[in-house]
């Protein structure tokens, strides 16, 4: 029979508890999600600011479906390129303090369509070895020399990039998405220019809910389009709805309209979805007080949980792991506090490292302070 490997791999997948499965949301984004007729508290999205389901955002994409439709019609390069989308564009460069700011319909498809655009055979591509899987997948895919330092090791990075050929690009997560520690962004800016490399940062997690008016983590460490001349950053998580940018200097930009196979070959995403991010940017500009909700949130849960005896990462970030173990542990404590009505999310192999599989907690400034005493009481009953 052809293809009957798959049936035992699924099986295989299935005794290491590495089996993966979707379960069925009835409700908008939110705190509260209804799942499977069962009304749950949820503590795993990336909607970090509470944006997904924010009236002003839901308003501004109905009305721009009004004005535009829904569908885009084709590629930003045939006739999918809306002056909604333009202006979302400006918008982005001076959010970000960059000279221009390009569209992308997905975080994955700007990660492999900007590495792709810039280094190819000859080149050399570095990246922190927890880096997210659209890094690595467009490192590995450019033909570029690759190498993977360990992890925030800047003095691996440096020692690599000394025996590099061609033009260097050191990629890096802002906030490592599963463990959520802060990239030491700092240096790794020196040593990139100590070696005349570029350095680009995924700064997924950081818009928004970091910086200035949110601005990330580049505007919290104050890094330039000099210091970090590739910056990418998703819609879909601080943001609150879908795509995501590359943002650095006119000749970036232009070289990516041009090179980016996954920008030129791929349909825009709505317009409306852009006008609802436009609401959604004066959000996160505006209202710093879901940064300091946040922060709070963060505090109180990492007090609660060292006191349980959780072992925890470094992490200042939403982003709140706890280390479980082996991936079956992690998805029977994940089914446990399900149970008790709230969803966290158990991150396995091969996401994160053999033997490292991990609760991940994450927060969003519409928690209140009683949803976090609940989940530590759930965790401080599951674990005695
Ligand atoms: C989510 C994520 C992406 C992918 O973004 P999408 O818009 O969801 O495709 C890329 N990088 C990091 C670090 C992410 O967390």
């Amino acid at each position: 029979m052809p293809f009957s490997h798959l049936s035992q791999k699924l099986d295989t997948l299935k005794k290491q508890g590495l089996y993966r499965s979707r379960r069925n949301i009835d409700s908008p984004q939110g705190i509260h999600l209804q799942l499977e007729g069962k009304s749950v508290v949820n503590f795993c999205s990336n909607d970090y600011l509470g944006l997904a389901n924010h009236p002003a955002v839901v308003q501004a994409f109905k009305d721009a479906a009004d004005n535009y439709g829904v569908g885009s019609g084709s590629a930003h390069l045939i006739c999918g390129h809306s002056t909604a989308h333009h202006a979302l564009e400006e918008e982005l460069a001076a959010f970000t303090g960059r000279e221009r700011a390009l569209l992308f319909s997905t975080g994955y498809m700007a990660n492999i369509g900007a590495i792709n655009a810039l280094v190819g055979r000859g080149d050399s591509v570095f990246e922190d070895r927890l880096n997210h899987a659209s890094l690595l997948d467009g490192g590995l895919s450019s033909g570029a020399k690759f190498k993977r330092y360990a992890h925030a090791d800047t003095a691996h990075l440096d020692k690599l990039l000394a025996q590099a050929i061609g033009n260097k690009l050191i990629v890096t997560d802002g906030i490592f998405s599963m463990d959520g520690d802060f990239a030491p962004l700092p240096e790794l800016a020196a040593v990139a220019k100590k070696q005349a490399a570029w350095l680009m940062v995924d700064d997924a997690h950081g818009l928004g809910v970091f910086g200035h008016h949110g601005g990330g983590l580049l505007a919290h460490y104050g890094l330039t389009q000099d210091d970090v001349p590739v910056l990418m950053g998703t819609l879909g998580k601080g943001f609150g709805t879908f795509g995501a940018f590359v943002a650095g200097s006119e000749l970036l930009i232009e070289t990516l309209i041009q090179a980016a196979r996954t920008y030129i070959y791929t349909t825009a995403l709505p317009a409306a979805v852009a006008e609802s991010t436009r609401a959604s940017l004066k959000i996160v500009t505006g209202e710093n007080w879901r940064r300091e909700k946040l922060t709070a949130l963060v505090n109180q849960f990492r007090a609660g949980a060292g006191q349980l005896g959780l072992q925890l990462f470094p992490s200042a970030s939403p982003i709140q792991p706890i280390m479980v173990g082996t991936a079956q542990q992690a998805t029977d404590l994940s089914q446990a506090l399900l149970n008790a009505g709230f969803l966290v999310s158990a991150i396995r192999p091969p996401t994160v490292p053999q033997g490292s599989a991990r609760l991940r907690v994450t927060f969003s400034a519409l928690h209140e302070e009683w949803h976090v005493e609940r989940l530590l009481a759930a965790l401080e009953k599951l674990s005695t």
